[in-house]
Order: structure tokens, then sequence, then C-alpha cells
């Protein structure tokens, strides 16, 4: 469904980009690093109400910059000798890293939609795995799933003891607002921000994690240095959800 103020900011995110490209050959200085990419450039461009949203290089969001950058730091680590389970992968820089993996599945709902190799069809209301993967990724995609702690429960058992889930969603300040595909697209579009949405997530996503039996870590952009988080760009939450047991990696 493609609504004006979607067809607005998509515009808006191309002119900025194309903005911050011009002024780069225009010889401005690149004094922000984007670390899914490594590019030197200007400036990030804006995307709706965020004016530091992408990467003019690469259109890397600050979502896709903040996982780069916690990986480079050593702070998150990333299994290459185990098994990946990689949710809606539209962020270039994370296959790239996920797939150095030995058993790497990247995996949707609706794998047509991706121009990923090897893409796998996975209904996470349906994840029937146990202990398989060392790691599942899924950013922006529980917003979109009919039962939050169904699926919850299900990524637990697929996971190995010790296992992370490093979940990505979009948050507000409020408590969660949850709704259901019965309601009409344009009203969840209004309420959740997305007509595909089936809730609005706040910051007790925690607790749903929590309640799922996982030992939870939250990593806020909001806690790095503020030159660090200018310098690169960096924003968002992560939420990182291990499954006890096995060797810690922490
Ligand atoms: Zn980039």
């Amino acid at each position: 469904m493609i609504t004006v103020q979607r067809v607005a900011k998509a515009a808006g995110k191309h002119l900025t980009k194309t903005a911050l490209q011009l002024r780069k050959a225009l010889g401005a200085r690149a004094t922000r690093s984007c670390p899914a990419c490594g590019a030197a450039v200007v400036g990030f461009f804006r995307y709706g109400d965020n004016g530091q949203w992408g990467c003019p290089e690469c259109g890397a969001s600050p979502r896709e910059r903040l996982m780069n950058w916690l990986i480079q730091q050593g702070a998150l680590k990333v299994p290459t000798d185990g098994a990946i389970l990689h949710m809606a992968p539209n962020e270039a820089s994370l296959v790239r890293r996920f797939s150095a993996a030995a058993d790497y599945t990247p995996a949707d709902l609706d794998p047509s939609r991706y121009g990923v190799a090897n893409m796998t069809r996975v209904d996470l209301m349906n994840l029937a795995d146990r202990d398989r993967y060392d790691l599942f990724y899924a950013s922006h995609v529980m917003e979109h799933v009919p039962d939050d702690m169904a699926v919850l429960r299900n990524i637990h058992r697929a996971l190995k003891p010790g296992g992370e889930a490093w979940l990505i969603v979009p948050l507000w300040d409020k408590p969660t607002e949850d709704g259901s595909f019965d309601i009409p697209p344009r009203e969840r579009e209004r309420r959740f921000g997305q007509w595909d949405h089936v809730r609005q997530y706040g910051p007790d996503f925690a607790d749903r994690i929590r309640a799922a039996d996982f030992d939870l870590e939250e990593i806020d952009a909001a806690t790095i240095d503020v030159a660090t988080r200018h310098f690169h760009g960096l924003d968002d939450r992560l939420f990182r959800a291990r499954k006890p047991g096995g060797e810690s990696a922490r």
C-alpha cells in the first residue's frame, strides 16, 4: 500500500541523498564515517523526521550502522563457525558479515522481496527448529508478526543454549500497543506507523523477551559517547537476548 506520506518521505530521502553526494563531489570535507561501508561522508541523508538517517554511499540506516559499529568494537561477536538465521535480510552490510558463517540462512515470509542468494521461506509463527542456531537476527520484524510471544518462544527453542537473538524494533516511549490483522490497513498505518505493522512497541518489549526465558542486555546508542555517535551517525536500541545455558560468549 502506497500513501502520500510514504511517497513524500521516499522523495525527500532521494533529494537529500543526491545533495550530500553533490556536496562531496564539490569538495565538501567528509567529516563523518559510515561503519557499514567504511566510506568517509559529509553527512547522512534525511528520512522522515530523522535528519541523520541514511549513508549517501551505501544507504545504511542508523540501526545498520549501530550493528556494524558494535561488531567492529567487539561488543557483538558474529558466530562465523556456527549457524545464523537472518530474517528480512535487507541490510547488505549484515548479509556480508553473516554470510561468512558456516551455516547461513537468509529468510523471510516472502523471500521474493529480496535479492539475496539462497533465500528461504520462514514463517516465524511456525518456526519449528530446535537447538539449531547460534544467532538469530531480526531488525524491524517483530512488529509484523501476529503473536509476538509465540514467536519469541519459537526463537528461544530454535536457538542453541547460549545462542543469541539480536532484535531491533521501532520504539516509542509509551507502553506497547498491540493490534491485529483484523484492523483495516489504513487504521494500522495510523496506529502503528505502517500498514503491515500489528503493534507499536515501547520499552516494555524487554519484559516480553524476559518472559520468553531469555537473559537480556539492552544496548542503546544513546549511551555511546556523543562524539562517536555523531561521527558514525549511530542511533536506535538493540535488544540482545541470550538463551541461558551453553558456554557464555560474554
Ligand atoms: Zn555506508
